[in-house]
């Protein structure tokens, strides 16, 4: 089997710093040890969409030359699958049609279980929730080490498709990364707490888990994670050297300063360690 990474950013703006570290991270890791390295535009989320930015951030990404081993994937496309998803696991009852309103759900955010025994009398069906177990799921991360999460208590059983009928992120992940072969995520911490989820849905839905590993999440200095200033700092006015010479730095890859970009892929390609990557939180 082909080992394979991807980048899937969502179009919501420019390419910004903060993404671009997840993408020069997980385009190193699979191309130092020989993997496809993939793209796929996560615009499952229609409405939160910047029309504009998919062809802007595939065009920093040229700029940079990371080029993605096959044709893009976009999930706007893949509506049938994520659907067939949904049916077989509903079939199987590990899901089920909740009839509950946002107001309804407890301050905590974790669900229940409201419908799961079936929709109460005078409920209809709005969104469809995976059932979650107690017993903890643990994942020994690349970089942040030795997760355990017991999804029960954090979450309870989770949306996979939403009451506006659009497929919830955590299901179209799942079902695209096992559609791409993927079998290594690097990716922000960001999205650690959702990783426990998407091992879930892979076990429900009989695919291989693949390999995690979390790098640390951009911050500004006013601790603010820098994709939610989205604008505030994209990288299209630098020169690409720069940026990913700083890139490096903040993946832990001690790269040589004043490089041009091939130099600085050159180095970065021949040293590149997932085991450098920080625990600790940088701040700009
Ligand atoms: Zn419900």
């Amino acid at each position: 089997m082909n080992r394979t990474g991807r980048f899937a950013p969502s179009p919501t703006g420019d390419l910004h710093f903060g993404s671009l570290i997840a993408a020069v991270a997980s385009f190193l890791q699979a191309r130092s040890s020989g993997s496809r390295w993939l793209v796929r535009i996560e615009d499952v989320d229609r409405p939160r969409e910047v029309p504009g930015s998919a062809a802007s951030i595939l065009a920093e990404l040229q700029r940079f030359g990371m080029q993605s081993d096959l044709p893009v994937l976009y999930q706007s496309q893949r509506s049938e699958a994520y659907e067939s998803a949904v049916t077989s696991l509903l079939n199987r009852n590990q899901a089920y049609w909740c009839g509950c309103s946002r107001s309804e759900l407890p301050a905590s955010g974790i669900y229940p279980g409201t419908c799961s025994d079936g929709l109460p009398a005078g409920k209809s069906p709005r969104s469809v929730r995976l059932r979650v177990h107690r017993e903890p799921i643990d994942f020994a991360d690349q970089a942040q080490g030795f997760i355990q999460e017991s999804l029960a208590e954090t979450v309870g059983d989770f949306i996979i498709r939403r009451a506006d009928g659009l497929t919830a992120y955590q299901l179209a992940v799942v079902v695209d990364d096992a559609f791409q072969g993927v079998t290594e995520i690097v990716r922000g911490a960001d999205l650690l707490g959702s990783t426990a989820r998407q091992i879930h849905l892979q076990h429900c839905l009989g695919l291989l888990t693949p390999a995690y590993a979390h790098h640390p999440v951009v911050r500004g200095s006013d601790g603010k994670k820098l994709s939610k200033r989205i604008g505030s700092d994209p990288i299209t006015g630098h020169p690409p050297e720069w940026a990913l010479e700083k890139a490096l730095r903040f993946l832990g890859q001690p790269c040589p300063a004043g490089m041009g970009l091939q130099q600085l892929w050159d180095w970065a390609l021949k040293n590149w360690q997932l085991s450098r990557i920080p625990r600790a939180t940088f701040t700009l």
